[in-house]
């Protein structure tokens, strides 16, 4: 699964990172989160994107 992130959307709410820590983390800079793997097999990145309460997350 392909895995993207709309940053200009994210609120940083840090519930991505929680749920799949091995695809994306908090960019305490920029105060959102970003993909660290772009390719994923894992359930979690499919949770983490039905969990983002701005749904500005994307698997496919
Ligand atoms: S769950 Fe959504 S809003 Fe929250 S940090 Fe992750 S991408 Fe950003």
């Amino acid at each position: 699964m392909k895995v993207s992130l709309d940053r200009s959307a994210c609120i940083g709410c840090g519930v991505c990172t929680q749920i799949s820590p091995e695809c994306f983390v908090l960019d305490e800079n920029a105060g959102t989160a970003k993909v660290l793997r772009e390719e994923s097999d894992d359930p979690s990145v499919k949770e983490a994107e039905s969990s983002c309460p701005v749904s500005c997350i994307r698997v496919e």
